[in-house]
């Protein structure tokens, strides 16, 4: 939690206060404190935001409970949280593109800016990336700063709840747009936050069926109201039997794999059709050993995605908004940010979709 600039050195700080309530992970083990810490300072470059809305990712929830990943990754004290909308209230000097007042986002992906990838515009695939509230103080506070290069404007009239899911909005949107849909026939795997709004951007983005796998009752029911075709319990169902039963003709021609699952993996790509796209997003827990005879004759292609492209996922997002696109529906619960325990619950819960915080 340090400080490279102090925010009075800012412009348009006038009123800011010295510290501030952020949720922190404070020692290495379970659990969140609620604390009074500074208020970020920032560089010439950044940007500071009074954060407005927040929503809980699973990232968080493996962060709050310390598993292995969180013990191997996180160095406390740190506060926790990267999707968030707020309003901008100070920006250091070189900041011209961005002003007090306006609404916006981050990208939770802080890159390198130098590597190959980065210099040639292709920043999603920085090999340096940085997380906020990973690797950096992130969200989960009433004030969060950022590179300039990281922050998003909202349009007027944005709905906030919206807009603070922009990051996990466009992991579904990076995974669901990574081979062709239009007239598709769609295997959805795991109807988490991300596998909703997945599968209302491939409704939206023109495919014909989408079959929504997910073993949780309340999420199959959420995922009908996002526009699938057939949710089914994959415990119950074959979905090439599903498939069948829809007339595709030979199997499915895209899958998003959005659980993490070894089985939902091994499934999809028995269920594909020859020549199919399988977008990965669902972070395995453990190695998952597959037939590689099946992608080699059935000639698939298996692609692997990682956080959002800068910034084509985030424009994507946002015409998809102003074109009509929902995803309020996946939106099923809302708590004050001192009621950060009830918050975490629900989202661990599994009979939820996203689960948002307001810092207002
Ligand atoms: P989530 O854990 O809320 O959702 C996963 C869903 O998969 C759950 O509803 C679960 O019931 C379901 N599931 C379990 N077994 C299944 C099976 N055999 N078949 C089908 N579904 C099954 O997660 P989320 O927040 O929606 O995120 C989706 C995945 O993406 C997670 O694995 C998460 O770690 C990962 N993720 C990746 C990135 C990235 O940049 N690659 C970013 C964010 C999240
Ligand atoms: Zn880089």
């Amino acid at each position: 939690m340090s400080a490279t600039v102090s925010t009075a050195a800012a412009a348009g700080t006038a009123a800011l206060p010295a510290t501030m309530q952020a949720l922190v992970k404070a020692t290495a083990g379970p659990g969140l404190e609620l604390r009074e810490v500074p208020v970020p300072g920032i560089g010439i470059n950044d940007v500071l935001i009074r954060v407005r809305v927040t929503g809980i990712c699973g990232t968080d929830l493996h962060i709050e409970s310390w598993d292995p990943w969180a013990a191997r990754t996180i160095r406390p004290p740190l506060v926790v949280g990267h999707e968030f909308v707020g309003e901008i209230v100070a920006v250091g000097s070189n900041v011209t593109d961005f002003h007090p007042g306006e609404t916006v986002s981050g990208e939770g992906h802080v890159v390198c800016g130098r590597c190959r990838h980065c210099l040639a515009g292709r920043r999603h695939l920085c090999a340096h990336t940085i997380g906020l509230g990973v690797g950096r103080d992130g969200a989960f506070a009433e004030y969060v700063a950022l590179p300039m290069t990281n922050i998003w404007h909202h349009w007027p009239g944005v709905d906030p709840e919206v807009a603070a899911i922009f990051d996990p909005f466009g992991n579904a949107v990076h995974t669901a747009l990574a081979f062709p849909v239009l007239g598709e026939d769609v295997l959805v795997s795991g109807a988490g936050p991300i596998g909703l709004m997945a599968t209302a951007v491939v409704r939206h983005a023109g495919a014909r069926h989408i079959v929504v796998s997910e073993p949780n009752p309340y999420r199959r029911d959420l995922a009908m109201r996002m526009g699938a075709t057939v949710a089914v319990d994959p415990r119950e169902r074959d979905l090439a039997e599903v498939g069948v039963e829809l007339g595709m003709v030979e199997g499915y021609d895209v899958a998003l794999e959005m659980s993490g699952m070894a089985a939902a993996l091994r499934a999809a790509i028995a269920a594909m059709a020859h020549g199919g796209g399988i977008a990965i997003l669902g972070i395995p827990t453990a190695e998952i050993p597959i037939d590689v005879n099946d992608i080699v004759f059935k000639m698939l292609t298996l692609r692997g995605i990682y956080g959002r492209e800068m910034y084509e996922t985030w424009y994507k997002m946002t015409v998809m908004l102003q074109s009509g696109l929902d995803i309020r529906p996946a939106i099923t619960h809302r708590f004050d940010f001192r009621d950060h325990a009830a918050a975490f619950a629900a989202a661990a819960s599994g009979d939820s979709g996203k689960v948002i915080m307001r810092w207002d």
